[in-house]
């Protein structure tokens, strides 16, 4: 004797229709359906267009640091929490990777207004950055008052 399946009847949540499925949890009806997972395929190819991380909350996400999978807690997180503090060090630093803060101290130069291109052009016709240039001006410029001290 073949099974007859056993159909039951659903208001579907979206249009309020009623329906008749086979299944045991059925929210919406098939053209319900089918249009949810229309609009959800176009939100998620909206957002990876945008560029936009297509996860939330509670998703699992690689973490940049150590590859290792983590549960995300923020939209914009991007590390495990065994890296967050790593992580956070190294984006402070970057900016002034080059000048250490302990090889170095940090002076602020004003320079005539409109001087500041032309040094800049300068410093990359003879390819040395500016702060070498800098550098390279005050030691001439020591040496040569110190010889008419
Ligand atoms: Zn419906
Ligand atoms: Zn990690």
């Amino acid at each position: 004797m073949n099974k007859e399946p056993k159909l039951k009847t659903f208001i579907c949540e979206m249009c309020g229709k009623e329906f008749l499925t086979d299944g045991n949890r059925a929210k919406y009806c098939y053209d319900c359906r089918i249009e949810r997972q229309k609009q959800r395929s176009r939100a998620y190819s909206e957002k990876k267009r945008n560029n936009e991380q297509v996860r939330s909350i509670g998703d699992t996400d690689i973490c940049i640091e150590c590859g290792k999978p983590y549960v995300v807690k923020s939209g914009s997180q991007k590390v495990c929490d065994n890296c967050r503090k790593q992580h956070t060090n190294k984006l402070k630093q970057k900016p002034n990777a080059e000048y250490s803060s302990r090889a170095y101290d940090y002076l602020r130069v004003y320079v005539p207004k409109g001087d500041k291109a032309k040094i800049k052009e300068f410093a990359d016709k003879h390819n040395i950055s500016i702060n070498k240039l800098i550098n390279l001006g005050l030691q001439m410029a020591m040496d040569k008052l110190k010889q008419s001290d």
